[in-house]
């Protein structure tokens, strides 16, 4: 993990030291600016299409596909060994809905400006206060809404097969049921590294049923797709004005220079990857938050958003991005004991896949919070387990307490039992707020207060030989993560956290005093019944019989909702409002749009893409 985090810090940290330095605009954004440099018409190209496109995920394929359909030459330059990103290992849910043709052919009624009122109700707000949409661009969820039917024909028409079932109702489906699913067919399975059963073709959803047919789609008219060349600058006339020529890529060590004769179009996925870049949006998200879901297929390492903000781009909509109050950037993980636990995910990384080496454990699922506590870098337990996404405040006191005590403060009372229902538009919704979705973070700090640190630093399941037994739990490679410091065992409470101190982000051992007063303290409220300092719920199992065990349950970033300032067209827009002629950015790394998922990546792919083409050639 730590040559990741470096590697991303190394990008961020000389990238801006360069803008603000004051160098050139081609100079500002890549590992390699000397490549960048030198930006006149009439410099050197290695290779040259229309439309080059960086990414080949969810918004990248379509977008190479919808720019070759109008007749341009399209080139996509994607930094992994494969296609597709995060689109091509996610479920396959694809949320597009405004009319799509599944919808009527189950009789859902919906249209354009139905998607479009729902995606601007800027009453709506979650259990956990954050009104979802009040702070979408109408100008971008506008020309969503009027093409999402359209972009559900454009990936039936280029191949994508969706499961025969009825749309179904997910996130902001408030008036239609939008969801279709894409049916993997026969393509083989990243995860697995096999290929998919016959029974699940069909049947079962999967991003790899999206993302193949794509693939082949794109192929098939003639896209060049260039794999394993990283973009590491956007090439623009002069800096901050003129039009954007073309990229740099970085390819086993050597550059290259690809011109664009009629656009660019980023579509690299997102910044949650990036700890610099996310924690301008959350400050907590510090380092130790290193299992972000989609990794370690594809990072959200920021590279697009940096190279486009070298060149003038301004960013949109960041409030979309403040962890508290939109769920889906963080996560509880849903697997134990490994880097990346995203519940999602982690049950389908087989040892055959081809990356496994990179995911390295399966992960212990968690079937029953009351086998195991949590506790924060400090050895302090700090929440009830037993809570969801975030644990819900005990029906009295919460917090952590710095010694272990009981919390005496009272709190803010338990949540709805009944969410209040929803009126479209109407400001009484307001009356839904309960507690924030990823409180863990900030319980976690509360018990590590007086410590200069801003996250809540790494968390551990902290469990018993018996809670094995009664999980199945198989406490060995390949499962947990023991050679990187992922889990750890010890004969006693004090070996297991003078043990502890291996793992990278730990910083320094946890006090085996804590610990051991904690699960003391944790044990004698399973004597009594009660949870007196989190509102666990009938604690029943006590910790006591060795080996003892340690896991990393540290929650896991999710979706990047912050990115690019973009317009209707999905062209690039700068900090003086002004479109970067020849530049276009769709996806998670496009800002002004809050919605989970491949929905408005795929839309703002085929838009860019459609654009693009149509630019007369620089
Ligand atoms: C486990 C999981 C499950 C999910 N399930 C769903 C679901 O069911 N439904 C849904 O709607 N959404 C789902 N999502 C979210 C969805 O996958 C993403 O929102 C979507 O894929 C984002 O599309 P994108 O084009 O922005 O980025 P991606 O699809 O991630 O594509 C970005 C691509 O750009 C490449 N890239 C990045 N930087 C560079 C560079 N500098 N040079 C060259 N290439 C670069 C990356 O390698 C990557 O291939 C899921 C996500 C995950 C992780």
């Amino acid at each position: 993990m730590k040559g990741k985090t470096e590697a991303t810090n190394r990008f961020t940290r000389r990238d801006f030291l360069k803008t603000t330095a004051g160098a050139g605009a081609v100079a500002l954004a890549g590992v390699d600016p000397e490549a960048a440099a030198a930006p006149a018409r009439s410099a050197g190209w290695d290779r040259e299409a229309d439309v080059v496109i960086i990414g080949s995920g969810a918004t990248g394929m379509p977008a190479a596909i919808a720019a070759r359909q109008k007749g341009a030459s399209v080139i996509v330059v994607e930094a992994n060994s494969d296609v597709g990103g995060h689109a091509i290992i996610c479920t396959g849910n694809v949320n597009l809905g405004g009319g799509t043709a599944q919808q009527k052919q189950y009789g859902v009624v919906d249209s354009p400006d139905l998607l479009f009122s729902d995606l601007t109700d800027w009453s709506f707000v979650q259990s956990n206060g954050f009104p979802t949409y009040r702070y979408n661009d109408r100008e971008i969820i506008r020309a969503f809404a009027d093409n999402a039917a359209l972009t559900w024909d454009f990936l039936v028409s280029n191949g994508v097969t969706f499961v025969e079932q009825a749309p179904t109702m997910f996130d902001r489906d408030r008036s239609a049921a939008r969801l279709s699913r894409a049916a993997p067919m026969d393509f083989p399975l990243i995860q697995l590294g096999k290929p998919v059963d016959a029974s699940l073709a069909r049947t079962s959803s999967s991003g790899i049923g999206l993302m193949r047919p794509l693939e082949a789609s794109a192929r098939k008219l003639g896209v060049e797709i260039l794999l394993r060349h990283r973009m590491t600058a956007i090439i623009r006339e002069q800096p901050f004005s003129g039009r954007v020529l073309g990229i740099a890529v970085s390819n086993e060590g050597k550059t290259l220079r690809i011109r664009a004769r009629k656009g660019v179009i980023i579509g690299t996925g997102g910044s949650t990857s990036n700890v610099n870049f996310r924690r301008m949006f959350d400050p907590r998200l510090t380092e130790e938050y290193c299992g972000t879901a989609g990794e370690p297929y594809t990072t959200q390492d920021a590279s697009g958003e940096i190279a486009a903000m070298a060149v003038g781009a301004a960013l949109w909509g960041v409030m979309h991005q403040i962890s508290d109050f939109s769920t889906y950037t963080v996560t509880r993980p849903g697997y134990i004991g490994c880097q990346y636990g995203y519940g999602a995910l982690m049950p389908t990384w087989q040892p055959s896949s081809p990356i496994f080496d990179r995911v390295r454990a399966l992960g212990l699922r968690v079937t029953d919070y009351q086998n195991l506590i949590m506790v924060n870098k400090v050895g302090l337990r700090f929440y009830n387990e037993a809570g969801g996404m975030g644990a819900p405040p005990p029906a009295a006191g919460r917090g952590a307490q710095p010694t272990g005590a009981p919390p005496t403060t009272a709190g803010r009372g338990a949540p709805p039992t009944s969410p209040t229902e929803a009126l479209r538009h109407n400001w009484r919704n307001a009356a839904n707020l309960h507690y924030s979705a990823n409180e863990f973070i900030d319980a976690a700090m509360a018990g590590v207060r007086g410590e200069a640190v801003n996250g809540g630093g790494p968390i551990w399941a902290i469990f018993d030989s018996e809670a094995v037994t009664r999980e199945k739990w198989t406490v060995a490679p390949p499962s947990v993560d023991m050679a990187q410091g992922f889990f750890f065992s010890g004969a006693t409470l004090e070996e297991l956290a003078g043990r502890m101190a291996a793992n990278k982000y730990q910083g320094k051992p946890i006090p085996a005093a804590a610990l051991q007063g904690t699960v003391a303290r944790y044990n004698s409220l399973v004597d009594s019944g009660t949870d007196e300092d989190f509102g666990k719920p009938k604690p029943q199992y006590k910790i006591q019989t060795p080996p003892f065990y340690a896991a990393w349950a540290t929650p896991v970033p999710h979706d990047t909702r912050v990115g690019l300032r973009i317009n209707a067209r999905c062209e690039v827009v700068d900090l003086q409002g002004h479109v970067i002629p020849g530049l276009y950015c769709g996806g998670e790394s496009a800002g002004g749009f809050n919605e989970h998922g491949v929905a408005r990546c795929t839309a703002q792919g085929r838009i860019a893409g459609l654009n693009a083409a149509a630019q007369p050639s620089a």
